[in-house]
């Protein structure tokens, strides 16, 4: 059995030569579609923490050919587009722990997203004690949470409830998985990706509505 300190230094060795490859990667010629995502903390994680984990979030995204605009919501001063949701705009909450019965009771789920019947849906959550826990026994620090982050982001934006056998969208994380995350080797299957592109492509390329400004009282012209 491997031990925690082996995994550990393997992790930095990979991380650091993921990080290399992706600066010398040749631009990518297509344009990448934005995904933005609103962050409410709710479970005080730190600010370091918060931050190491969406850069997993946008590595793993970009590899799919996705731009992540991340919002902190949680902020006094908020940011503006953090009461936005729609197509491209998803909410991210970080509970302290689990609620609802259906995964209350599971200690087992790290996360859930909220879709409807027709697989609609702009909010994930992630559970904040379960994750911090495995993180600690695996030593997978801000790796873990910005895994289970890209997890439900990619169910919204996928609009399907359902898992794949493998890559980060799998349903189920044990060791095999749980390896590849500390390798920062987890990432959308394929197929997945030219989903993700796809649909965040077509919102975005849609004719954008008539901007309707308001004509002040008194300075009507007559339309
Ligand atoms: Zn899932």
């Amino acid at each position: 059995m491997k031990s925690h300190t082996g995994i550990y230094a393997l992790l930095t060795l990979v991380f650091l030569s993921s990080t290399c490859f992706a600066q010398n990667a040749p631009a990518k010629e297509t344009w990448s579609p934005e995904l933005h995502v609103s962050v409410y903390d709710y479970a005080k994680v730190s600010p370091e923490l918060l931050a190491a984990a969406e850069m997993q979030v946008h590595r793993i995204f970009r590899q799919a050919g996705v731009e992540t605009v991340w919002r902190n919501c949680s902020e006094n001063i908020q940011p503006a587009g953090c009461h936005v949701i729609g197509s491209t705009y998803f909410v991210l909450k970080i509970l302290p722990r689990a609620m609802g019965a259906e995964v209350r009771d599971r200690a087992d789920v790290l996360g859930t997203a909220t879709l409807d019947e027709k697989g609609l849906g702009y909010y994930g959550y992630v559970f904040y004690d379960r994750i911090q826990r495995m993180s600690e026994e695996r030593r997978l620090a801000s790796t873990l949470l910005g895994h289970v982050f890209a997890h439900e982001i990619g169910h919204l934006v996928l609009r399907s409830n359902s898992h794949s056998i493998s890559g980060i969208m799998s349903g189920r994380w044990a060791g095999e998985e749980l390896r590849t995350i500390s390798e920062g080797a987890m990432f959308f299957m394929p197929h997945e990706s030219k989903v993700l592109r796809d649909r965040l492509l077509s919102v975005a390329l849609k004719p954008a509505r008539p901007f309707v400004v308001e004509t002040p009282v008194g300075i009507g012209n007559g339309k």
